[in-house]
């Protein structure tokens, strides 16, 4: 038995076998053939078994995420097929008289190093297909086929570095029942997706690739991120007996599903969803939203080899819209950069892409990108109870020119004859600190406020939310962070409008009653804890929880909060 502790990212007790996504580095060497026909054979099989595998792959993203995410997969297929790298292939087997990894790595290099130097952004994404789709193929001839999480077709824990997106689309929610990562913080990628899934996780383990072996018996508690492998009878029947317990547990909370959110003294509030595509709706209706409190839409434009168009983009938020049949919206405009890369767009490299050329920066610098998405949202607006946010706002200028753009475009449809929704509410998220502080002077000009406390916390204590190192600096009920948010809702509600919150904060259980203490409206947050959030606020007295966070926010310590609100609030 041994046991790895990391960082809880989706609650929940899962117990399976070890699936490990882990692909060795792959050692080309030169070797002198003596049947150039065996050699040519050789690489053409391993062609088709990529061909194969892409095929798979290709299917299964299309179903999972739609056509446009599977696209990738197509451009991958193409090169395989392409007779220029394949006939220069197999050309090096017959004149060098060298094997099939050898000549595929050369002539590969040889067309990435083309494409390379070529000052232009599609050919820079033809050698980054080819880098890809050569490794898929240099894996089977050398007998390592890749690990990918479409292989998996049991129900397993998968332990993996980390995940990237293209991971997270091809993974079956129905055989992989708990995820361990190396890195990531509670706020990282992995982290937000495994909730937005119902996966229970753990991530910033640091070394369970390395310490887990294939099939072996892994129990994860995604609440306080432990990690055991091998347990013994003891544990085991231990864990065993939790799950039953969470079991029963998430049955009795179905019975919550159309039940307002109302404290037991009568405060309603509004528990909504956060989603990154309109595949999560399901779960949404599933848990009994009451709105999307946040739609991430740079997962629309990621895994991809160009940006959405006006009508791909159009129709998703159409969907969201009527799928929430008149239920608010808040659909974020694009929040691209930090730790979400567009490769085709070619973006600098910076030295601290947090505080870089990232969401709103960009928009208002590329306004070609950010008009097409701000059409297709007024296009949609028609369908249902739209309000759009912009994110990491700074200043109030970059407020005023992005809505002045949001009306020039607005101004345009409705010239071109398309029909817009003149009930559109416009907010901004409130994650940088200087708006915080200046939220009096924003709460005049805009319409709602969400708070992302992922970054808010991660700017006001100068501590990276994806560096586990600093992860006991990454403090939610710093006092600090409490009364910059007490500030915002004030703010908000001084100038009549509302409040919301749309950060992880929202739904963990020792801030809820402080933020319903502070008067926050709208708590957005992962589908899979609306209904523990709504029990909770249910059991809560509003008038209790106002003196509690008149309290705690002359408390000094992040750990001082934390202990008060436990005890009083009883939680364990
Ligand atoms: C946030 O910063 O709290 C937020 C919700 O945005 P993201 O996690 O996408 O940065
Ligand atoms: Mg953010």
């Amino acid at each position: 038995m041994t046991e790895l502790t990391g960082i809880g990212a989706s609650n929940g007790i899962s117990i399976g076998k070890a699936f490990v996504l882990q692909n060795p580095e792959l050692d080309i060497v030169e070797k002198a053939i003596n049947d150039v026909s065996v050699e040519i054979s050789r690489f053409e099989q391993a062609i088709q078994q990529a061909n194969h595998d892409l095929e798979k792959i290709q299917a299964h993203v299309k179903e999972e995420l739609g056509e446009d995410h599977a696209k990738i997969f197509g451009a991958h297929l193409l090169v395989l097929q392409d007779p220029e790298l394949l006939n220069t292939v197999k050309g090096k087997i017959e004149s060098e008289q060298i094997n099939a990894e050898k000549a595929l790595n050369d002539a590969a290099n040889q067309f990435i190093s083309i494409f390379e130097s070529m000052d232009n952004d599609y050919m820079k994404e033809r050698a980054a297909d080819i880098r890809d789709v050569s490794k898929r193929v240099l894996s089977y001839l050398l007998g390592e086929p890749l690990v990918t999480t479409s292989d998996i077709t049991e129900e397993v824990i998968l332990i993996a570095h980390d995940l990237l997106p293209s991971d997270t689309a091809q993974l079956n929610r129905k055989y992989v029942k708990g995820i361990v990562t190396d890195i990531g913080g509670r706020t990282s990628h992995s982290a937000i997706m495994s909730r937005s899934m119902g996966i229970p996780a753990v991530v910033g383990t640091t070394t369970a690739t390395s310490e887990i072996t294939k099939d072996t018996t892994v129990i994860i508690d995604g609440e306080n991120g432990t990690v055991i492998t091998d347990p013994n009878d003891e544990q085991l029947e231990f864990y065993e007996r939790q799950l039953k317990e969470e079991q029963e547990r998430a049955q009795e909370l179905q019975t919550l599903i159309h039940e307002p959110s109302v404290s037991s003294d009568g405060k309603q509030v509004e528990l909504a969803a956060n989603i990154g595509s309109p595949k999560d709706l399901e779960t949404v209706i599933e848990n009994g939203a009451e709105g999307v409190g946040l739609f991430r839409t740079e997962f629309l434009y990621m895994d991809r080899d160009r940006l959405p168009s006006e009508d791909e983009q159009f129709e998703s938020y159409k969907t969201v819209l009527e799928t929430l049949n008149g239920q608010p919206v808040v659909i974020r405009t694009l929040d691209i950069g930090g730790d979400k890369d567009l490769p085709y767009l070619d973006l600098p490299n910076e030295l601290n892409p947090f505080l870089g050329f990232r969401a709103i920066r960009l928009c208002l610098e590329r306004d070609d990108i950010f008009r097409v998405q701000l059409r297709a949202l007024l296009r949609a607006s028609a369908y249902g109870n739209l309000k759009i946010m912009f994110p990491m706002v700074a200043t109030l200028e970059e407020y005023r020119d992005a809505k002045h753009i949001l009306d020039e475009e607005r101004d345009k449809l409705l010239k071109e004859g398309h029909t817009v929704s003149d009930d559109i509410e416009v907010g901004i998220m409130v994650e940088i600190p200087s708006t915080a502080v200046l939220a009096d002077q924003f709460a005049k000009e805009v319409d709602f406020f969400s708070i992302g406390t992922n970054d808010l916390i991660q700017y006001t204590i100068a501590a990276d939310r994806m560096n586990e190192n600093v992860s006991h600096l990454y403090q939610p009920y710093h006092p600090g962070v409490l009364r910059l948010i007490k500030r915002v809702i004030d703010a908000a509600h001084a100038e009549g409008k509302w409040a919301g919150m749309c950060g992880e904060m929202a739904g963990d259980e020792v801030a809820i009653p402080i933020l319903l203490g502070l008067g926050l409206d709208e708590f957005s947050m992962s589908a899979s804890t609306i209904l523990r959030a709504r029990q909770q606020i249910h059991q809560l007295n509003y008038q209790t929880t106002s003196e509690v966070s008149d309290v705690i926010l002359n408390k000094q310590t992040n750990q001082e909060v934390e202990q008060y609100v436990r005890q009083h609030f009883l939680l364990d």
